[in-house]
């Protein structure tokens, strides 16, 4: 028996035979185009592309009735990648000005759009190239023959199989899955890229970034991925495969108890009511948040509407983004966070993101600030949005309190000019901070005491706090919530918030993983805002959790000597009363 490791991103147990999804990487040829034959060469590249959307939308009609909105909204990525000007358009000019083969001229298009991609700080946004690569892929697919690439043909019928490949699109997931794949394994990949996530909501077992399963797994293999802890098992013995068995009946009934919450209140043993909602980057998301039956949006990361376009979108196009939210959940807050561009999350649009530092630099509030136009229009889309609906403005990243202030005038200003103009809009509506930067949560107080809401980015305030670069591979292994001076922090922020009788919640990834929501509990959290396909497992947990006794648990954490003791304690804390857990099942 072999055991490969990876990163495990989606919960479950797959146990049947291999099937190596054999792909080649695809060698680009680069030669020039006669001139007679230039129109028939930008023709082939035109049919290329439109077979790739006929072949999406075929994916897409045959998606299966149980599988999440989710898995069509991946496929719509996907046809707008392929409708953007750089993959359809600009290659077809190149074809024509510099006589480029089509292959060639979609790559060198693609690899500047893969670029922009890459340098982006937040995560998510930088996963984004992982979707451009794979839509540029299918259309060279498309223009090549199989023996230029040396495909091998799919078999319709994967019944049972997991599939083991270099790299897969969310596409190729949902493809496969047609086709009854079980669980999938791949080379490349990571936690947070669209078909981990689409893995997730789909429940199929998965694993990525394990550097070299297709070259230890021969076709037909015997295999067990665990999903969970990352680990592949190749040619288990039969007593390693029945206790793997038991296992995954476990999870499938513990997957089953999560699902009959869905519609429970998220209230503790002790009868504390939590705030679960969902952190969205674009309208689209909504039929996640709706699936999760969240309260409300806790976290609209507005800057996504900025990206891959040469101008800011105007105040309609943002007053509409921000609408079909608001309308879509009635009576349920919708906190539009204003723009966080800078730092890596760059947008080609024209702003004076220059540093040698940037995350230290104009990024965020910094920027909208110098940039007053620009931030002009997002605050009056915003107050506008407030006629439909509980909206709730947020800043991102205050660092000092006289950026409150600033945003405070500039609302006011605008809101008596659209009392001017006639324009409708909520005259209390909330205007809140994010905590993300150590400063904002050492005087969390004078923050609270000029803010309606409070709610902390633990993503940044990590990397902040602990002085490391939350893109660099290389100081990754220090990126720690547990750190005491990251919950000195969270603790100092939660407690200046209810001194002030104002909310506080969460939005970074801490909010949305299960290990660390008995110790927010004890810290006093009581919003928290994710991912909404965390939220059923968060709200299992808060079910199950009695927050009163958490509380001294909580203080022993903070004050344990190291990391070590520290995880200890928070392990045991976990283990508490989580009889029938999902990551009990997992023992
Ligand atoms: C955070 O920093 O925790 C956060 C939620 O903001 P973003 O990840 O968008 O920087
Ligand atoms: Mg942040």
């Amino acid at each position: 028996m072999l055991a490969l490791h990876g990163k495990g991103v989606s919960n479950g147990i797959g146990i049947g035979r291999a099937y190596v999804l054999k792909r080649e990487r695809l060698k680009v040829p680069e030669y020039v185009i006669p001139d007679p034959l230039i129109e028939d060469e930008a023709r082939r590249f035109h049919e290329a592309v439109a077979r790739a959307r006929r072949e999406l939308n075929e994916i897409r009609d045959h998606i299966p009735s149980e599988a999440p909105m989710e898995a069509a909204s991946f496929i719509d990525t996907h046809l707008l990648i392929l409708s953007d000007a750089m993959i359809s358009e600009a290659p077809v000019h190149d074809i024509r000005a510099q006589r480029w083969n089509a292959e060639f001229a979609l790559k060198t298009h693609s690899d500047r759009l893969i670029g922009v991609f890459e340098h982006m700080e937040d995560p998510y946004l930088r996963n984004k190239k992982v979707d451009v690569a794979q839509v540029v892929e299918r259309v060279l697919r498309n223009l090549m023959t199989p023996e230029d690439t040396g495909d091998e043909p799919i078999p319709e019928d994967l019944t049972g199989r997991i599939v083991v490949a270099n790299d897969l699109a969310p596409t190729d997931a949902v493809a496969l899955r047609n086709k009854g794949m079980s669980a999938f394994v791949t080379n490349l990949g990571g936690p947070i890229s669209h078909t981990a996530i689409l893995s997730r909501s789909l429940g199929i077992p998965a694993i990525v970034a394990t550097h070299g399963a297709t070259r230890f797994v021969a076709q037909d293999d015997e295999l067990i991925v665990d999903g969970k802890r990352g680990v592949l098992l190749v040619g288990p013995e039969p007593i390693v495969v029945s206790e793997y068995e038991r296992r995954a009946r476990k999870i499938a009934r513990v997957q089953r108890e999560l699902e009959t919450l869905r519609a429970s209140p998220s209230v503790s043993r002790d009868g504390l009511t939590m705030q679960l909602a969902a952190n969205i980057e674009l309208p689209e998301d909504l039929d996640a948040v709706h699936e999760a039956l969240a309260d409300g949006v806790g976290l609209y990361r507005t800057e996504f509407l900025f990206m891959n376009r040469s101008a800011p979108p105007d105040e309609e196009e943002q007053f509409a983004a921000y609408v079909k939210v608001v309308q879509a959940l009635p009576g349920r807050p919708v906190t539009i966070r204003t723009l966080d561009l800078g730092a890596d999350k760059r947008a080609d649009i024209d702003t004076p993101i220059t540093s040698v530092n940037p995350a230290l630099g104009l990024r965020a509030i910094r920027l909208c600030l110098q940039e007053l136009e620009l931030f002009k229009i997002q605050l009056r889309a915003i107050i506008r949005a407030s006629a439909f609906g509980r909206v709730r403005l947020m800043i991102p990243m205050l660092s000092n309190i006289d950026e409150v202030f600033r945003v405070r005038d500039l609302v006011r200003e605008l809101q008596e000019e659209c009392e001017r103009e006639g324009a409708a809009f909520d005259k209390a509506m909330p205007i809140g901070g994010m905590i993300e930067v150590p400063a904002a949560a050492v005087s969390a107080d004078l923050f609270a005491a000029h803010l309606d809401f409070l709610s902390i980015g633990t993503n940044d305030l990590i990397q902040y706090t602990l002085a490391i670069d939350r893109v660099d591979d290389s100081v990754n292994y220090l990126y720690d919530p547990l750190h005491p001076a990251v919950l000195r922090l969270i603790a100092m922020t939660i407690q200046a918030g209810q001194r002030q009788g104002i909310p506080v919640g969460m939005c970074g990834e801490m909010a949305g993983d299960s290990r660390y929501t008995r110790l927010l509990l004890g810290l006093g959290l009581r919003e928290f805002s994710m991912h909404p396909a965390a939220i059923l497992e968060i709200k299992k947990i808060i079910r199950e959790s009695t927050v009163t006794e958490l509380e001294h648990l909580t203080t022993a954490i903070m004050e344990a000597r190291d990391h070590r003791a520290r995880q200890a304690l928070v392990e045991a804390l976990n283990g508490d009363g989580d009889e029938t857990g999902a990551d009990e099942a997992y023992r």
